[in-house]
C-alpha cells in the first residue's frame, strides 16, 4: 500500500512526541507500506512566527509573511526526518519546493496548481521517507508561497493523489470526527463514516478538524481519508464516497464563531447594483458565506452578507469605498454573532427537519438574523450569546449526544 501519513502541529508539539511519531512513521513502514509524510509546524510556532513579524511589521510584504511563515514546517521536517534516522530508518525533509509542488502566486492563501511528483517518487524508490512540509509551495516565479493557515491538511491529500496513495492518514489532536464540537455539546457521538459531502459542509461552517480544501480536493479525487489520534490508538474517522440514505437524518452540526456580518443598506433596486458590491471583494480573493438581500419601501434594497472575522477589516475598507459607486445610505456590521449549522445528506428535502431546527432555536429565546441553506446542510446566524444553549438543545433534538 502506499499511504501517505499527515501529523498536525500538536502531534509533533514536543521531541518526545516527535519521537513517537516517527515511531509510528517507522512502523506502518515496517509493515510493507510504501510511506511520505507531511508535517505541520510544532504546536503554535505559526502563531508565534505571525506575532513576531507583525511586532517589526504590522503590514508585512505577502512575499515576506510567506518567507516567515513557511520557516515553521521546515523546523519540522529537519527534525523528523532526524527522528526517523535515530531509529534506523532512512528519510529525507524536503521544503515544499523541493518536493515539486506548485501553486499560484497568491501570497497568504495559494492554491494547489500541481505536484511534479518525480522528485518524492524517487525518494521512496530507494527506500526512503520523505518528509514533506505541508502549508507551502512555490508559485510560477519562484517564490515561496503559503496555503492559508491549516493548510498542511489540503498538501498531504495533494500528495496522496500526485502519489496515486491507497489512503491519506490525517494524524492530529482528536480520535476522529464528533457530530458536534464538545466546546459547545457535552458528550457528542463519535463518527465512525461520513460522505465527502458532509465533511465539506461541516469543515465549511465551523468544524475544524479538517481543512476545507482538503476535504475538497479528497472528493473530487476521491482520495480515501482517516483521521486519527497520532498517539492514543482506538477510534477513527474514515472519510469517503457513501450511498446516498433513504431518509433524511441529521448527522452532525457545527458551529462557526468567527463570522461577522456587513449590512450595505439602501441601495437602488436596479440591475449591477449586487456586481458592484462583490466586484472589489472578489478582486481580493475574500471568501463570503451568506448573502441575503431584502427589499424595502422605496424601491430600496438592503444587501447583507457575513465574511469570516479575521477580514473584517479589510471587507469594510473595501465596502467604505465602494458605498458611493452603488448608492448605499449606509455601510455597518455586527460581530456579536455565530453560526450553528446541521448537516446530513439531502436534509433540506425534509421540511419536517427544517421546522424542527426553527422551532428549537425558537425555544431558547434566540433570535435568528440569517438563515442559508445547501442540500445537505440548514445554516442559522443567531446572537453569540445564545451559541452554547442553541447547540446543546439542537443535538439533543437531532439524538447527537452519545
Ligand atoms: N502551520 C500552519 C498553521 O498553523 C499550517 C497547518 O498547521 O496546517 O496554520
Ligand atoms: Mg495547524
Amino acid at each position: 500500500m502506499i499511504v501517505v501519513q499527515k501529523y498536525g502541529g500538536t502531534s509533533v508539539e514536543t521531541p518526545e512526541k516527535m519521537l513517537k511519531v516517527a515511531q509510528r512513521i517507522s512502523k506502518s513502514q515496517d509493515m510493507g507500506n510504501h510511506v511520505a509524510v507531511v508535517v505541520s509546524a510544532m504546536g503554535k510556532t505559526t502563531n508565534y512566527l505571525t506575532d513576531l513579524l507583525y511586532k517589526v511589521n504590522p503590514h508585512p510584504e505577502p512575499r515576506e509573511y510567506d518567507a516567515m511563515l513557511s520557516t515553521g514546517e521546515q523546523i519540522s521536517t529537519a527534525l523528523l526526518a532526524s527522528a526517523l534516522s535515530m531509529l534506523g530508518k532512512r528519510a529525507v525533509s524536503l521544503t515544499g519546493f523541493q518536493a515539486g509542488i506548485d501553486t499560484d502566486s497568491n501570497h497568504a492563501r495559494a492554491k494547489l496548481k500541481r505536484i511534479y511528483r518525480g522528485k518524492i517518487l524517487s525518494i521512496m524508490d530507494e527506500g526512503k521517507i520523505p518528509v514533506i512540509a505541508g502549508f507551502q509551495g512555490m508559485s510560477p516565479s519562484g517564490e515561496i508561497t503559503t496555503l492559508g493557515r491549516g493548510g498542511s491538511d489540503t498538501t498531504a491529500v495533494a500528495v496522496a493523489y500526485a502519489l496515486d496513495a491507497d489512503m491519506c492518514e490525517i494524524y492530529t489532536d482528536v480520535d476522529g470526527v464528533y457530530a458536534a464540537d464538545p466546546r459547545y455539546v457535552s458528550n457528542p457521538k463519535h463518527i465512525e463514516k461520513i460522505s465527502y459531502d458532509e465533511m465539506i459542509e461541516m469543515a465549511a461552517h465551523g468544524a475544524k478538524v479538517l481543512h476545507l480544501r482538503s476535504v475538497e480536493l479528497a472528493r473530487r479525487y476521491k482520495v480515501p481519508l482517516i483521521v486519527k489520534h497520532a498517539h492514543v490508538d482506538g477510534k477513527e474517522t474514515r472519510i469517503e464516497e457513501m450511498d446516498k440514505m433513504e431518509e433524511p437524518l441529521v448527522r452532525a452540526l457545527s458551529v462557526d464563531e468567527n463570522i461577522a456580518k456587513i449590512v450595505v443598506e439602501g441601495v437602488p433596486d436596479k440591475p449591477g447594483i449586487a456586481a458592484k458590491i462583490f466586484e472589489k471583494i472578489a478582486r481580493q480573493h475574500i471568501p463570503l458565506d451568506m448573502i441575503v438581500q431584502s427589499m424595502h419601501k422605496d424601491r430600496k434594497n438592503d444587501v447583507a452578507f457575513t465574511v469570516a472575522s479575521h477580514d473584517l477589516r479589510e471587507t469594510l475598507e473595501i465596502m467604505r469605498e465602494t458605498q458611493k459607486d452603488v448608492e448605499a445610505e449606509n455601510v455597518h456590521y455586527d460581530d456579536t454573532l455565530a453560526k450553528v449549522s446541521i448537516v446530513g445528506v439531502n436534509i433540506l428535502g425534509s421540511s419536517e427537519i427544517i421546522y424542527n431546527m426553527f422551532n428549537t432555536i425558537a425555544s431558547t429565546g434566540a433570535n435568528i438574523d440569517m438563515i442559508s441553506s445547501s442540500n445537505s446542510r440548514v445554516s442559522c446566524i443567531i446572537p453569540k450569546t445564545h451559541i452554547k444553549q442553541v447547540a446543546q438543545s439542537l443535538a439533543q433534538k437531532f439524538n447527537l449526544i452519545e
